[in-house]
């Protein structure tokens, strides 16, 4: 870019939530604009690939309208069906429950969102980074962008969050994961301790593969992941296929605002992650359909963007703020120690464990 680029809305971040707003926003014949600092959407993979069905997602969040629409997706995005998740504790002893999903190629997957953002008139510029705003000006690294309205949908680490003044997601933790070699039957599988007081590790089915992936919290456990990924690897006898790639995982719930004079923020960036579980792609689809909405709205309309918040709330907050509270729970009891840990499952059993996962409360 040489000129300073105008447009209605920026969207910062092409992952699920920013090509969603930008699709929704695209939709109703306003000028978007989505920027993307990797070369290659979705690439490399950061990600356990299991997506929710529309059953699981509507049984967490009752109040949501449109699931049918929003998760259409194409069936070849579906790689594998998941029939059920089995949680493994420190000593090897296993709770077992139905739990339906797929699991994708998330490079795939995040691809034919940004195509689909794309097709509905939004422009795409790949290797454009976010830096910094002033007023309603960008500066990325590819030039300045003037906008009415932004969307910062720019990960856990927001810097769109912190231009606008928003609070940023409080101990996020990493987690990273790759793809291996193996035929596993259609359960999630979940093992939780047995590497490190507050690390868990997933085994997710894929075709002939699966993905793999471990997380830990650094309150507990002082030692690096790729020494945990190694070590689980290992215990399990599991062939890896490619290079290990993480990020940072929101873990208290939503950020106390999302929305500022001239933009909000959307899916990790909001915080709006399962701190149970770690999933996070459906709420950044549902929170960037609802800002990408209210963004069109408030460029033709004057909609207050405060009217995003209050949607997100009335559908994510209750059930995002009871997963908050369960993991501080499980912080506070479970993961301090490997025995803490087998006993503190042992003592939910599984139809608490179910709740756990569903972000539904322990106790009446
Ligand atoms: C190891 C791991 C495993 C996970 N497993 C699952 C799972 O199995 N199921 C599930 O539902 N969730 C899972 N999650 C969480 C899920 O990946 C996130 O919740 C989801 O990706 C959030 O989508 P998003 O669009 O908000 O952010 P992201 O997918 O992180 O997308 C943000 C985009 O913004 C771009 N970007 C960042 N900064 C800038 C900038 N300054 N300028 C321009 N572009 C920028 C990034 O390159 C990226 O493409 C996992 C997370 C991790 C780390």
């Amino acid at each position: 870019m040489t000129e300073r680029l105008k447009t209605d809305i920026l969207v910062v971040g092409a992952g699920p939530a920013g090509s969603l707003a930008a699709r929704y926003a695209a939709e109703k014949g306003v000028k978007v604009t989505m920027i993307e600092a990797r070369s290659n959407i979705g690439v490399p993979v950061r990600c356990g690939e299991l997506v929710p069905s529309i059953e699981e997602i509507t049984d967490m969040f009752p109040n949501l309208t449109g699931a049918e629409e929003l998760f259409d997706l194409p069936s070849d995005l579906a790689v594998r069906n998941v029939e059920g998740i089995r949680l493994i504790d420190p000593k090897d002893r296993v709770w077992e429950f139905p739990f339906t999903g797929y699991t994708t190629d998330r490079d795939r997957f995040d691809q034919y969102l940004a195509d689909q953002a794309v097709k509905s008139g939004a422009d795409l510029i790949k290797s454009c980074r976010f830096f910094e705003r002033e007023g309603n000006i960008a500066k990325t690294s590819e030039g300045e962008i003037e906008f009415r309205t932004i969307i910062g949908a720019d990960g856990p680490g927001s810097r769109v969050a912190q231009s606008l003044g928003l609070p940023a997601n409080q101990n996020p933790y990493p987690a990273v994961s790759a793809q291996a070699e193996g035929d596993y039957d259609p359960y999630i599988q979940m093992f939780f301790g047995g590497i490190a007081p507050g690390a868990y590790a997933w085994i997710m089915p894929k075709a002939g593969t699966a993905n793999v992936g471990v997380g830990f919290s650094p309150k507990f456990s002082d030692g690096s992941l790729r020494g945990y990924f190694d070590k689980f690897v290992k215990a399990h006898d599991i062939k890896v296929l490619t290079p290990i790639h993480g990020k940072y995982v929101p873990s208290e719930g939503p950020v106390s605002k999302t929305y500022a004079d001239v933009g909000m923020v959307v899916g990790d960036a909001a915080g709006v992650v399962m701190s149970v579980n770690g999933g996070g792609i459906p709420q950044a689809m549902i929170t960037g359909r609802m800002a990408g909405e209210v963004a069109a709205d408030n460029v033709l309309n004057n909609r207050s963007l405060a009217e995003y918040e209050q949607a997100w709330r009335n559908v994510l907050y209750k059930p995002l703020k009871i997963a908050a509270g369960n993991k501080k729970l499980a912080d506070t009891f479970a993961f301090r120690s490997e025995r803490s840990t087998a006993l503190c499952m042992k003592l939910l059993g599984k139809r608490r464990m179910g709740k756990l996962i569903r972000c539904k409360r322990l106790f009446p």
